[in-house]
């Protein structure tokens, strides 16, 4: 791994990103695009080496495993170093360290990402930070979402976004299993600096800017889903796809890869169909690829059409389900989600 995270960056964005931050634009960028640049080697390292005793399973039934734990981690210290006084909000924390054969790999798992951590740094590294879902300003880190795909083989993002009040103003997703080529790639968006792409594990990166696609015939529209019907439902998707006389079937994509797949144009329409009444979908499963795909010219909603709310906390809890298109005919996608929701 060399130590050079993508330097050679071209894009200066507007000063108000930063204010009160004492750094400029490009240097968050950096940071960022650094720390979950660490946290995907370290995904991968896991994945390659470490995978089959790694896995355990949470309270609530999810999976877990020490690369979630090792990613988060890793770019918590990354962050800490350059934005100490930025709480981090995460999706994990310290309890699964309790199990000491899992710290222990965790601990492994960490050197993979270019970093050293005894459990005590591991504890701290981990422990929630206190008021970070209410911050003003505040990280939102998911370090491995869909640990269902990492563990299957298939896709992962590393997630993290900056948040202001109920506004997104930077996010990164990692996408080590992402082509073209076998590097993956990284996403990077900030307000009114477009959204970006470059090979992720790599010492040679060069970022372009990318874009959604002007498709405005609906029956070429390409639809990405979950690999989980779970998750989102594959049911009323296919309504969906019926509904607006589409051709192709969903293809169905684990994580925020799905938001960056619209941004750069490989697909049009990301549909997370809500599958039971209570769930709540979690800010750090989407505030990165939000921005992502707004900065690429997209449009995102809630399943209802109401833009996502992420002035809750941890939580959407003012939204339903999630619609990201590339924008033309996001309304005649609603109006089929809604006849699809309501047809049961
Ligand atoms: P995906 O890879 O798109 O299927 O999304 C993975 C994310 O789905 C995980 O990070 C979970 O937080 C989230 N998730 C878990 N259960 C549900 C559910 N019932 N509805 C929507 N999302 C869920
Ligand atoms: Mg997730």
């Amino acid at each position: 791994m060399g130590a050079d995270f993508g330097r050679g960056w071209p894009w200066r964005g507007p000063a108000s990103l930063t204010r009160g931050l004492n750094v400029q634009t490009d240097q968050l960028k950096d940071v960022m695009v650094a720390a979950v640049t660490r946290a995907g080697y370290l995904c991968e390292g896991v994945r390659k080496t470490l995978l089959p005793e790694s896995a355990r399973t949470k309270d609530d039934r999810s999976p877990v495993t020490v690369a979630d734990l090792g990613a988060q981690a890793v770019v918590r210290r990354a962050l800490s170093e350059s934005f100490a006084d930025v709480p981090v909000l995460g999706e994990e924390d310290a309890s699964m360290l309790e199990d000491s054969a899992f710290a222990k790999i965790v601990g492994e798992a960490v050197t993979l990402g270019g970093v050293s951590m005894d459990l005590g740094a591991l504890r701290r590294a981990l422990a929630p930070d206190e008021g970070a879902a209410t911050a003003p300003r505040r990280f939102v880190l998911d370090p491995i979402d869909g640990t269902k795909g990492y563990l299957r083989g298939d896709q992962y993002a590393v997630a993290l976004a900056l948040l202001e009040g109920d506004q997104v103003v930077a996010g990164v997703l990692g996408c080590p299993a992402l082509g073209p080529g076998d590097a993956g790639i990284v996403a990077w968006a900030s307000r009114g600096g477009g959204t970006w792409q470059a090979p992720l594990l790599t010492d040679d990166r060069s970022w372009g800017q990318v874009a959604v696609t002007g498709t405005t015939d609906a029956s070429a529209l390409r639809l990405v889903e979950s690999v989980e019907s779970g998750h989102s439902s594959h049911d009323h998707a296919a309504q969906v796809k019926q509904a607006l006389g589409i051709v192709a079937d969903p293809v169905r994509i684990d994580s925020q890869c799905k938001y960056a797949v619209v941004a750069r144009g490989d697909a049009e329409v990301y549909l997370r169909l809500p599958t039971r009444p209570g769930y709540r979908e979690k800010v750090w499963d989407h505030a990165a690829g939000y921005i992502c795909v707004a900065e690429a010219g997209g449009r995102i909603t809630d399943a209802r059409g109401a833009p996502l709310d992420f002035s809750q906390g941890a939580h959407l809890d003012n939204n339903r389900g999630v619609i990201a298109t590339h924008g033309p005919l996001h309304d005649r996608v609603l109006e089929a989600v809604a006849a699809a929701l309501s047809s049961d």
